[in-house]
C-alpha cells in the first residue's frame, strides 16, 4: 500500500485510469492531449481534455479540472482518504494478482453450489430455477469456512485475503452460508455480493466501492432498460427473458452510474424498484426519473402489485406476459 499521493500518481496515470474506466479519446497535436466526452456530466460534444504528460485534465464545459485524485473524488464520489484507497485498490488488481484472486474465489463458490442443497432450496425459493441461467450470471455459494484453504493452497498468502477481506483477522471467511453473485466492471472484478440464506444481516458486499451497473458491458446496448433494486429481481426478470435489465446495488445511484444509464439520450429506461409498503422505494423511483428526464431519457415507472418488488412478483407466480403488461402501462409522472 502506497499512501504517498505523488507515488500513486507517478504509478498510474490519468489516462490509463480513464481508459481502465471505458473512456473514449482521441489525440489531439503531437499526442501529449486527448479529448473525449467529459466522464463528469452527460454531454454530447467532447469538452474533456487530458494532457497525459501533465498528468492533468480539464473540461471546459463543467470548468473542472485537476489531477488524478481530484477526478476520482468527483468520478466517484469520495473523500479523498477513500480516494486514497481505492487507487490503491486500482493497482493492486493489476501488481498483485487481487483480479485473479478473485476470480478463483468465484470459481470456487461456483463449484461449492453442487454439493450444496440448501443453496438450492433457498435460489428455488426466490424463483430462480434454471441452470443455465445460474451458470450465465456465476452465481455461487459459499457455505464458510473452506475458502481460505482453498486459496492458501493455491499459493495466495493470507494477507493479501485479509487485505481484500475475503477473511477476517481471524482467519474466517466473510461468506457464511451466502448465495454469491460476483460483480464485474468491463470484464474485471469490482466486487461480490453475497446474500445470507438465513435472514440474518442479508445484504453484504466486500468493502470496496459498489462499481458500476451490473452487465452494464451487455444491457447499455439496449434502446431499453430495466433498472432494479437488487441482484434477485434481476435474476428473475433475466431468467424471464428481460434481459435489458441492470441493477444498481440499491435505490440510490452514484455518479458515476448515473453517468452510464444517462450516457445515450435515446434511452428508455423503465425504473422497477420495490414498492414497500411506506413507499420508499417509490419515491426513490420518481426522483431519478425526473433526474434522467432533466438530461433528456425517457423515464417510466412500473408499478407493481402493492407490497412486492420484481422478485416477490415472479416468485408469486407471474409470468414474461403479466411483467410485460405493467410495463405496456408504466407511465410518466
Ligand atoms: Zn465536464
Amino acid at each position: 500500500m502506497s499512501h504517498n499521493p505523488q507515488d500513486l500518481k507517478q504509478r498510474l496515470s490519468m489516462l490509463e485510469y480513464l481508459q481502465r474506466h471505458s473512456w473514449k479519446a482521441r489525440p489531439i497535436g503531437a499526442h501529449e492531449e486527448f479529448v473525449g466526452l467529459c466522464p463528469l456530466h452527460p454531454e454530447s460534444h467532447p469538452s474533456f481534455y487530458v494532457n497525459a504528460v501533465k498528468n492533468v485534465f480539464y473540461c471546459h464545459g463543467c470548468g473542472r479540472g485537476g489531477d488524478l485524485i481530484r477526478f476520482v473524488q468527483l468520478y466517484l464520489n469520495l473523500s479523498f482518504q477513500e480516494t486514497i484507497a481505492h487507487l490503491n485498490n486500482e493497482l493492486g488488481l493489476s501488481a498483485t494478482g487481487e483480479d485473479a484472486v478473485l476470480k478463483e474465489t468465484a470459481a470456487f463458490y461456483q463449484h461449492q453450489l453442487d454439493g450444496h442443497s440448501e443453496a438450492w432450496d433457498y435460489l428455488y425459493s426466490r424463483g430462480l430455477h434454471d441452470p443455465s441461467l445460474i451458470r450465465q450470471l456465476n452465481i455461487g455459494y459459499a457455505p464458510g469456512g473452506t475458502l481460505r484453504r482453498h486459496l492458501t493452497s493455491m499459493g495466495y498468502s493470507f494477507e493479501l485475503l485479509l487485505q481484500l477481506r475475503l477473511i477476517d483477522q481471524r482467519g474466517h471467511d466473510a461468506f457464511y452460508r451466502r448465495i454469491i453473485f460476483p460483480c464485474f466492471d468491463g470484464g474485471r472484478f469490482s466486487n461480490i455480493y453475497g446474500r445470507s440464506i438465513d435472514n440474518s444481516a442479508p445484504h453484504r458486499f466486500l468493502p470496496c466501492p459498489k462499481g458500476e451497473l451490473f452487465a452494464w458491458n451487455t444491457v447499455g446496448a439496449s434502446p431499453e432498460v430495466i433498472l432494479v433494486e437488487g441482484l434477485f429481481d434481476l435474476a428473475v426478470l433475466w431468467q424471464a427473458g428481460f434481459v435489458n435489465t441492470t441493477c444498481a446495488f440499491g435505490t440510490h445511484l452514484t455518479p458515476a452510474q448515473f453517468l452510464q444509464l444517462s450516457d445515450n439520450p435515446t434511452r428508455k429506461v423503465f425504473i422497477a424498484f420495490d414498492s414497500d409498503p411506506n413507499g420508499a422505494g417509490q419515491s426513490a423511483a420518481r426522483s431519478l426519473a425526473q433526474q434522467l428526464r432533466s438530461v433528456g431519457l425517457k423515464a417510466c415507472i412500473v408499478d407493481l402489485p402493492e407490497g412486492q418488488d420484481p422478485n416477490d412478483y415472479f416468485v408469486s407466480g407471474a409470468t414474461w406476459a403479466d411483467f410485460n403488461r405493467h410495463l405496456y402501462r408504466a407511465h410518466s409522472l
